[in-house]
């Protein structure tokens, strides 16, 4: 085993409890920089109740003062974020990543190594995969896909670009690709006047386009009809739910992209025996 990954687990550990922080307070604009604090009595946390997972557990799961159970959605995110760490560097997607962004094939290379390209382009993709826990969660859970986020996953996007040889025209022509990926999302938004999804899809679907370009972004968003036509039918007929009701389009989108990052060779298979056609050569 690589002596690495046992650090990787308590370092995402760690920055998954600064992921909490980011899913609670962006989509309601509250700074992220004040202390942390009991939601029920306001009171300010401690230096040893912050200890993420630790003092969770330690405090069985109430505020130490008002006794008011606490979420287990705290340590879900921090153990979550640390296995995402650990996975996202074990299976660092290699091939996808060489097809996306030709400037890092040298790199990718000798990924095993321990070179300063290969931990930038690693640090640039645990940074994305960060990006879309907190996007995902909050969607999920405040119907917003929070825009620093967006901002920082074409952030990390673009830093992959940088990585070894600067790929301006790479970048421009990515730029377009986002505006292609972007227009059928736009429609649907303004077709049903956002109640089908909402803005921040369409900025996602930009995002996407930038991160991955045509083809792999188209695969991300076919992904999500299907999986949210699915799960959206699946909630009708169990719960009986409206036709309005809202489920968040968000999550589908980022499984899109999580499952076409790593795979692809299945989507592309699934594609082959559904159409007929075969993506092989991704844009
Ligand atoms: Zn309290």
């Amino acid at each position: 085993m690589d002596p690495v990954l046992p650090l990787l687990f308590v370092i995402g550990v760690c920055v998954g409890s600064f992921l909490n922080v980011l899913i609670d307070r962006l989509p309601v604009n509250e700074t992220i920089l004040g202390r942390s604090h009991c939601d029920h009595c306001k009171r300010s946390l401690q230096w040893y109740e912050l200890i993420p997972v630790v003092s969770f557990f330690i405090l069985s799961a109430r505020c130490r003062t008002c006794k008011t159970k606490l979420s287990y959605f705290y340590p879900f995110i921090e153990v979550l974020t640390g296995a995402v760490f650990v996975l996202g560097w074990v299976f660092f997607p290699v091939d996808f990543l060489a097809f996306a962004y030709p400037n890092l094939k040298a790199v990718l290379v000798d990924h095993n190594s321990y070179s300063i390209s290969v931990f930038l382009a690693k640090a640039a993709f645990l940074g994305i995969l960060c990006t879309i826990i907190v996007m995902f969660f909050a969607d999920l859970k405040y119907y917003i896909i929070p825009d620093w986020m967006q901002l920082a996953f074409a952030y990390f996007a673009l830093m992959l670009f940088f990585i070894r040889e600067i790929d301006f025209e790479r970048i421009v022509y990515r730029m377009g690709a986002g505006i292609v990926l972007l227009l059928p999302l736009l429609a649907i938004y303004l077709y049903t006047k956002g109640r089908g999804i909402g803005f921040g899809d369409v900025k996602l679907a930009w995002n996407l386009g930038f991160f991955m370009g045509i083809i792999y972004g188209m695969s991300a968003l076919y992904l999500a009809f299907i999986g949210g036509a699915v799960v959206g039918g699946v909630l009708i007929l169990l719960r009986r739910k409206k036709m309005k009701s809202k489920v968040p389009f968000g999550p589908f989108i980022l499984a899109g992209v999580l499952i076409t990052i790593f795979a692809f060779p299945w989507v592309n298979y699934l594609m082959y025996l559904f159409y007929g056609v075969e993506l092989l050569f991704p844009l």
